[in-house]
């Protein structure tokens, strides 16, 4: 069996090691179109703030690991077009230009997204940069030690453009965050927590700029010196876009198919329209937990290597579907940790979802452990359907690490739970990591007293 595996991304390297796992006898082919295999951009912030001090440690496959392994690796090699009816790729070697079909039993295609630009006059200005992938993490990289860049607008509140944010507050930048929506995170959290967030980052010289919409890009001698909005005009040596992202499908208009916002079709086992194609990541839809599978847009590394795995099974002959998710993140925020999970209070109309939340906030541990001993404040939002009392989400926010918090309740989602059942469910205490009653515990008793 030869398997052609197209991206070396989360999702292209899960359907690589899945098929490895299940047939070692299997010839697969794995094609990137970079240079690089296998870049993680989820650590990208960590090589930006130097924490990790080499770009190419931010990855998790190299193409020795991998033709050890027998994998035949093509990097800088770009798979552009397919024939599903005579199973056959074309493929361009960017190495010398030279063109060649190779054949497959089984394609499965992780070729991703890439940054969407903001159509707004001037977004062809120089200094106008995405976060996403290597290239984008050195050019990032150097902004960071430029001495004549003072002011950097990010344009985007979601996770990347936070990441963005709090990589050049810490390197010194005045940092200008501008989002349409009227609240930074707007989409992870609810206001109570991102009022939290927000005047955290304040006070790390970041200015939100909420509720408003970019019009333009301006400059001189093509650098980008000015970002305008319908509200106000902010300097930038340095703009970072994270608005969206676009999927890479342009070179599969008709061979799969499509929908109208170009993402590839797939069904619950990863298999496209054509035969013998699988598709999975960013630039595929997942089944939307909270909504019992309705297919939603969630860029995740979790969904993108979830998907591989599933795709990789499927292709050598061994039937499994796709679990539902719940879209679970987690991201830091200078000292404070937060991590949500599927339908929050600000998406419930959305996704077209009744819903109710209860917060209660309380110590991480027992009220007599002294706060330097690592005792802070925690707050926890949980949303229920109020009819049914089914879980529908959760958020969680503190200084200390309760993110593990919401991988508890993102189960529950997907086991349909109710109040009923996590009111009083066994979870562990011990002094030295939390208190008597859960906090998962203390919300749900209090959402089922907020129901009577
Ligand atoms: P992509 O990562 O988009 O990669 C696709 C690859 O395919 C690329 O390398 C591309 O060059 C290659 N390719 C495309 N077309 C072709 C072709 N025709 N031929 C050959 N090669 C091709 N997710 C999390 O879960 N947790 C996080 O903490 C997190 N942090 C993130 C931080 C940042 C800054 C960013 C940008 C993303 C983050 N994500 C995170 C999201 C995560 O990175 C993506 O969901 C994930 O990378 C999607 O993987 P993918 O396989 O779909 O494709």
């Amino acid at each position: 069996m030869k398997v052609i595996v197209v991206g070396s991304s989360h999702g292209g390297y899960e359907a690589v090691r899945e098929v490895l796992a299940d047939r070692p006898d299997a010839q697969i082919q794995w094609y990137e179109k970079g240079d690089f295999l296998s870049f993680l951009s989820c650590g990208m912030q960590l090589y930006l703030e130097g924490i990790v001090k080499n770009v190419n440690d931010v990855s998790y496959a190299t193409p020795a690991g991998m033709r050890s392994q027998g994998v035949d690796v093509y990097t800088e090699q770009e798979v552009s077009a397919v024939d599903a009816a005579s199973h056959t790729v074309h493929v361009i070697d960017h190495r010398n230009g030279a063109e060649r079909d190779e054949q497959y039993d089984k394609l499965i295609l992780s070729s991703g997204a890439t940054p969407a630009a903001l159509p707004v006059p001037g977004n062809d200005l120089a200094n106008i940069y995405a976060m996403r992938g290597r290239d984008w993490a050195i050019k990032l990289k150097q902004k960071t030690v430029d001495p004549d860049v003072h002011n950097v607008v990010v344009v985007g509140s979601g996770y990347i453009g936070i990441e963005a944010a709090e990589v050049f507050a810490k390197a010194g930048k005045h940092v200008t965050v501008i989002d349409l929506l009227p609240r930074l995170l707007a989409k992870y959290l609810d206001e109570e927590l991102t009022d939290i967030l927000t005047k955290e980052m304040e006070k790390h010289d970041i200015k939100p700029a909420a509720g408003q919409a970019i019009k333009s890009f301006s400059g001189q001698d093509g650098q980008v010196s000015e970002v305008v909005t319908d509200q106000g005009t902010y300097p930038a040596d340095l703009v970072v876009v994270a608005t969206g992202i676009k999927p890479n499908t342009q070179w599969l208009n008709g061979v799969v198919d499509l929908d109208e916002h170009k993402m590839i079709v797939v069904d619950e086992h990863q298999q496209t329209s054509a035969a013998d194609v699988y598709a999975v990541g960013d630039a595929t839809l997942v089944q939307f937990a909270p909504t019992d599978g309705t297919r939603v847009p969630i860029a995740l590394a979790t969904n993108a290597r979830r998907q591989g795995r599933i795709a990789g099974k499927n292709a050598v002959g061994i039937t499994a579907k796709t679990p539902f998710v719940s879209g679970s993140s987690a991201l830091s925020v200078f000292d404070y940790k937060f991590a949500s999970t599927g339908i929050k209070e600000g998406t419930a109309s959305a996704y077209g979802v009744q819903t109710k939340s209860t917060l209660v906030t309380d110590t991480f541990r027992p009220s007599f452990v002294p706060d330097e001993a690592g005792n802070a404040q925690v707050w926890f939002k949980l949303t229920y359907a109020p009819d049914s009392k089914r879980i529908l989400g959760a958020q969680v926010l503190s200084t200390q690490d309760a993110t593990q918090n919401i991988n508890a309740i993102s189960l529950a989602i997907q086991a349909q739970l109710t109040l009923d059942d996590l009111a009083y469910a066994d979870f562990f205490f011990q002094p030295g990591f939390d208190q008597p009653w859960n906090i998962i515990n203390v919300a749900a008793q209090k959402a089922l007293r907020d129901l009577k």
